[in-house]
């Protein structure tokens, strides 16, 4: 396992020789120790993408695309080993990590394909009769930091745009789960990438170091994906050198079944919506609605499902719930439980901590969850469904929507045009529209309202690294 500073190409310890430990969330042993860095490593960091960011930038966009085609395909022959390295650090199950991994994967491919597809416009003043020639240049250097629930992806997602927009870039992962990204950089000079054009800083002075670079002028970019908490105040801290931001934060999903909906669809869709990464996701499933005339053979089915889910080590064969990624969100999870159930929840199935070793928390269900329920406030970041039934579309709609979060809705019906009438009146960056995973490469991943700024992935995750430039002439 790598558990060094990686700038400029090198491997090296922090400045002030500090570390931290990274725990195994199934067993609570110490995976790893882990250099931490400093702002003097900050600063070299900043030193080493300054210094490879005029010949990154000036690479031919094929080369810089093909750098990303290696890089994805080499990571494609080892999603066995990333994903084992997940499970280890996050605690996901094997299956996760191995739908992590390919995820992960293919950003180097879609941004290996964008970094050719750069576009401009050519357009007329129509009073002077100047020509507008509009393009785009890489922005910059970017700052990134990631969180733990997807350790590769939410570096992958971040990197593959900025490398095919030309700008070198500085990643802060999570402490949790630094390993991961540590791991990628290897691939990615086996791939290519030039000393400078990525530098992995994983901390655990976070405001610190993140401020710190902030306040270099060389920034331009800060893409951070984590709690809208910490988001507002690198919004802040952003403010005060003009650094655009691209903010990835948290959700509170709404999940509406109809009474029209493929009830086994939808319920198969909420396994994915609430248990992808034991609901450790931004996207995850948070207020689920069901029409009051399905609500019992909608949660029959969908308790059968979970209880058939089985919870033990990641790594284990057969296991698909692993633990939660430390004790404090484990606590967090129950607190929501506990606090449900005394205002007079039901629960339908799990709702007891066990006594073992490790972050578990059991696949839980809860119906009648009142609304003062803190759990419908909060994001839940674990694998407890909680469950109310509504009773016309209009009510459903304004429930969604009365959350200071907007980055995911789901929703099942049978009637395409209820299911386009009601996404579009869902105030979300995202539907999910009789599907439970909006995820992908290719489409344009983010939120409305708290739930951030900007996109990731698609062309648009490209953008965000990127400043437009207009030349005035004439000819
Ligand atoms: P977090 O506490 O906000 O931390 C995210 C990252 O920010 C970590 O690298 C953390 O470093 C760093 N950080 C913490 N305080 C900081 C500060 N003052 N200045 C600069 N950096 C700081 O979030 P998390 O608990 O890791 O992740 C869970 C959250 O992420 C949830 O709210 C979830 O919804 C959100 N999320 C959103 C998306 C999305 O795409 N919208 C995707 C995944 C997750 P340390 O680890 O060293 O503290």
């Amino acid at each position: 396992m790598k558990t060094q500073l990686y700038i400029g190409g090198r491997w090296q310890d922090a400045s002030d020789g500090g570390t931290f430990d990274v725990l195994n969330p199934a067993d609570e042993s110490v995976l790893a120790t882990v250099a931490s860095g400093t702002v003097a490593d900050a600063m070299a960091a900043l030193d080493a993408a300054d210094a490879a960011f005029d010949d990154w930038r000036s690479r031919k966009p094929r080369e810089r695309s093909e750098i990303l085609r290696r890089a994805f395909e080499l990571f494609s022959k080892r999603l066995e080993h990333f994903a084992r390295l997940i499970t280890l650090e996050n605690g996901k199950a094997r299956a996760d990590a191995m739908g992590e991994a390919a995820y992960s994967a293919e950003f180097f491919r879609w941004y290996a394909e964008e970094a050719v597809r750069t576009e401009g416009h050519l357009g007329h003043a129509p009073a002077s009769g100047a020509r507008i020639l509009v393009h785009q240049k890489p922005a910059g250097i970017a700052v990134l930091v990631t969180p733990w629930n997807f350790p590769a992806a939410m570096g992958t997602r971040k990197i593959a745009p900025a490398l095919a927009a030309g700008c070198p870039v500085v990643i802060k992962p999570a402490s949790e789960t630094p390993l991961t990204m540590l791991e990628l950089m290897p691939l990615l000079e086996e791939a290519g990438v030039p000393p400078g054009v990525v530098n992995v800083l994983p901390s655990r002075s976070s405001g610190a170091v993140v401020g710190a670079m902030l306040k270099d002028p060389r920034v331009r970019v800060v893409s951070f994906t984590g709690s809208t908490e910490v988001g507002r105040k690198l919004l802040h801290a952003a403010a005060d050198t003009v650094v655009k931001p691209a903010m990835e934060l948290g959700g509170n999903a709404p999940f509406i079944v109809f009474e029209d909906a493929d009830l086994d669809a939808a319920a198969d869709g909420l396994m994915v919506a609430k248990m992808r990464n034991q609901g450790e996701a931004c996207t995850a499933a948070n207020r689920i609605y069901v029409h009051e005339a399905v609500e019992e053979p909608f949660v029959e089915r969908y308790v059968a499902r979970m209880a058939a889910l089985k919870m033990g080590n990641g790594l284990e064969e057969g296991i698909d719930v692993g633990p939660l990624v430390n004790a404090e969100t484990r606590d967090k999870v129950a607190h929501f439980v506990d606090d449900a159930v005394a205002k007079g929840a039901t629960v339908r199935l799990g709702g007891q901590r066990p006594n073992v070793p490790g972050f578990f928390y059991p696949p839980t269900v809860l119906t009648k969850v009142p609304d003062d329920a803190e759990c419908l406030h909060d994001e839940i970041f674990g694998p407890v469904a909680a469950i109310q039934s509504f009773r016309d579309e209009r009510e459903v709609i304004e429930k969604a929507n009365a959350t200071i979060y907007g980055l995911v809705a789901y929703l099942y019906t049978g009637d395409m045009r209820r299911g386009l009438r009601v996404s579009e009146a869902l105030d979300f960056g995202m539907v999910g529209l009789n599907r439970g995973l909006v995820s992908d490469p290719a489409a344009p991943f983010g939120g409305t309202k708290q739930s951030g700024l900007g996109r990731e992935g698609a062309k648009e995750g490209m953008l965000e690294f990127m400043e437009t430039q207009y030349i005035s002439t004439t000819w």
